[in-house]
C-alpha cells in the first residue's frame, strides 16, 4: 500500500518579479491508513503541498516518493498509475456546470481508465457520499454541501487508497461539516489514506489526528491526536 514519501521539498514562485517559497525543504512520510490534517493560515503552502504530494506540480528542490518511486521521474504507464492513486478536491470546484452529475462522474470514471464500468462506478462513488439518485441533476441544482460531497464521490470513482483533500469543508455548515467527517472517518477506518487542508478548527479538535501545521511553507508542527494549533 502507498506510503508517501517528501524528501528536502521546496517550491517557488515568481510573480511580480518576485520570487517567494509557497513550501520550504520539507520533511514529511505519511503511511497508508493515516488521517492527516493540514493547517496553517492561509497562504501558508497548504494547496502547493497537496500538489506537491499528488504530482500536480514538480517540486524545484527535492524528491516526493510515492512507495519509494520518486512522484517526478515516473512517465509513461507508471505516471498514469501515479496519478489513479490519488483522489483529488481542490479548491476550485471542478464539475462542469452544463452536465449532469452522472455525467461529470462517468468522465472521471472513464479519465481514470474504467470505461465499461463507468457508470456503475459513478453510481457506487454517489451511494458511498450518500447522495443516490442524483445523476440527472445539474451541478446549479444541487445544495453546496451536495455539491461538495459530488466532488468527493468524483474523487472516489476509481476506489484510490488516497484522497488529498483541499478545504473541502469550506463554506459549509456544521451538520455538513459533520457530516462529511463522519464519512471521511468511515472511508478512513477502511484504510484510506486521507490527507485535508483545512481550517475547520473546532473540529480538528475533535477528531484528534495527525495535525501537521505549516508557517510560511515550513513545517512548523506535526502531532499525533493533534489539536488545532498544536506544535509539539
Ligand atoms: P494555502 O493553501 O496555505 O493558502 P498556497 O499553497 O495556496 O497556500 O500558497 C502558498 C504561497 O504560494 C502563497 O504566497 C501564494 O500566493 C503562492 N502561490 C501559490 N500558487 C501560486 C502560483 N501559481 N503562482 C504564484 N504564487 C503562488
Amino acid at each position: 500500500m502507498p506510503e508517501i514519501r517528501l524528501e528536502n521539498v521546496s517550491k517557488r514562485y515568481t510573480a511580480e518579479g518576485r520570487t517567494q517559497y509557497a513550501v520550504r525543504e520539507l520533511n514529511l512520510t505519511v503511511e497508508q491508513g493515516e488521517f492527516v490534517f493540514l493547517i496553517g493560515s492561509s497562504g501558508a503552502g497548504k494547496s502547493t503541498l497537496l500538489k506537491l504530494i499528488g504530482g500536480e506540480i514538480p517540486p524545484d528542490q527535492g524528491e516526493v516518493y510515492l512507495n519509494g518511486l520518486n512522484v517526478a521521474r515516473m512517465i509513461g504507464p507508471w505516471r498514469t498509475r501515479m496519478t489513479r492513486t490519488f483522489g483529488i478536491v481542490n479548491q476550485e470546484c471542478l464539475l462542469i456546470r452544463k452536465r449532469t452529475i452522472g455525467d461529470n462522474l462517468l468522465l472521471a470514471a472513464v479519465a481514470a481508465g474504467m470505461r465499461r464500468k463507468g457508470r456503475l462506478a459513478a453510481e457506487k462513488a454517489l451511494a458511498i457520499v450518500g447522495l443516490s439518485g442524483v445523476e440527472s441533476c445539474y451541478p446549479a441544482e444541487l445544495s453546496i454541501g451536495e455539491c461538495r460531497r459530488v466532488e468527493l464521490a468524483r474523487a472516489l470513482v476509481n476506489s484510490p487508497p488516497i484522497l488529498l483533500l483541499d478545504e473541502l469543508t469550506a463554506n459549509l455548515d456544521d451538520d455538513n461539516i459533520w457530516d462529511m467527517l463522519h464519512l471521511l472517518n468511515e472511508l478512513n477506518s477502511r484504510g484510506t489514506t486521507i490527507i485535508m487542508a483545512t481550517h475547520a478548527s473546532r473540529y480538528v479538535n475533535i477528531m484528534r489526528r495527525r495535525v501537521i501545521t505549516l508557517v510560511d511553507g515550513r513545517l512548523l508542527g506535526d502531532v499525533r491526536n493533534g489539536r488545532y494549533g498544536d506544535i509539539v
